[in-house]
């Protein structure tokens, strides 16, 4: 039983949630901070993200420590300063999958029949003959198809899961496409609440134009990365940048445009087109 008036550390159990990957790769920290399981690629950017426009808009990165002999990066907790907060996951970019990671399942599939049953629990009709044969889809294979259901192609961004104040969570977005079912979501996460929206707005401009100026940006392929929306009942509301497990450098003097079409080959991830049409959708919530 926790009683009022609430520890920093209880409020912070509390608090947390986490609206995607594995659960156990968050453990929490010292106050106000969480480590997240280590992964070199997430490591070297926090570490190339140091001196470039978007620091001010991912976690401050506390380095990497060790706990029952795992690595793990530290980091803040977004959350921590909120009282209740409403969070969304959305994941940015019209492609969710490394081109490597294509190119390794072509040359040698590996298929899983984790992601065969999630795939027939959204739709039987899913796996082709031989997948359904086999009883397992590869993971390209998987998100490929995951995409084509939700709004990742059509809009370049997809809801991955939404935890509200009164501790109702969801992650049952894998078929939200349209955008007037994306407005839907996010109507219902603010609660018509136009303040909130402004707040969200404003700061999504000041994301792409950070965006527009960073040399990290230029020069990474950002997969799988996301906006993370926090708001409480105070009125305050913030949007993060999180999750760079797979955000790659491109190789010695590419970069990316993050708005032409992807076709394999030029990497492209679709990120600004994707917050252009995030922006555009979140214009139109209040105006419904
Ligand atoms: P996946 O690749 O499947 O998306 P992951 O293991 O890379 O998962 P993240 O996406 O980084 O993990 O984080 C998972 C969830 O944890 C996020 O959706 C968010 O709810 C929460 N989370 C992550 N980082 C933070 C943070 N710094 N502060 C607060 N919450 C966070
Ligand atoms: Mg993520
Ligand atoms: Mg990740």
């Amino acid at each position: 039983i926790v009683h009022w008036p609430f520890s920093a550390t209880q409020r912070r159990k509390l608090n947390w949630v986490q609206l995607a990957g594995h659960k156990g790769n968050f453990k929490a920290a010292d106050e106000g901070t969480i480590l997240k399981k280590f992964s070199e690629n997430e490591m070297q950017c926090f570490e190339k993200l140091k001196g470039d426009a978007l620091l001010s808009f991912v976690p401050d990165y506390h380095g990497v420590v060790e706990k029952d002999g795992e690595s793990f990066i530290h980091m803040t907790d977004l959350l921590a300063n909120f009282d209740l907060p409403n969070v969304m996951d959305c994941k940015m970019g019209v492609r969710t999958y490394l081109e490597e990671e294509l190119v390794r399942a072509r040359e040698r599939p590996k298929p899983r029949e984790d992601l065969y049953k999630k795939m027939v629990e959204v739709d039987s009709n899913g796996p082709n003959a031989q997948e359904h044969s086999q009883r397992g889809v590869t993971k390209p294979r998987y998100m490929q198809w995951r995409e084509t259901l939700s709004s990742t192609h059509t809009l370049g961004f997809r809801i991955e899961g939404i935890k509200k104040c009164d501790g109702t969570c969801r992650t049952d977005f894998k078929k939200t496409r349209s955008k007037q079912d994306v407005i839907q979501v996010f109507k219902d996460f603010v609660g018509g609440n136009n303040s909130i929206l402004r707040s969200y707005l404003k700061r999504l401009l000041e994301i792409r134009q950070a965006l527009e100026t960073s040399e990290f940006f230029r020069q990474h392929e950002v997969i799988g990365s996301s906006l993370l929306f926090i708001h409480d009942h105070t009125g305050k509301a913030q949007v993060w940048i999180i999750d760079f497990g797979k955000t790659t450098a491109l190789p010695e003097g590419r970069t990316l445009n993050h708005v032409i079409p992807w076709l394999e080959g030029n990497r492209e991830d679709g990120y600004l087109w994707g917050l252009e049409n995030l922006i555009h959708t979140l214009e139109s919530v209040s105006n419904e």
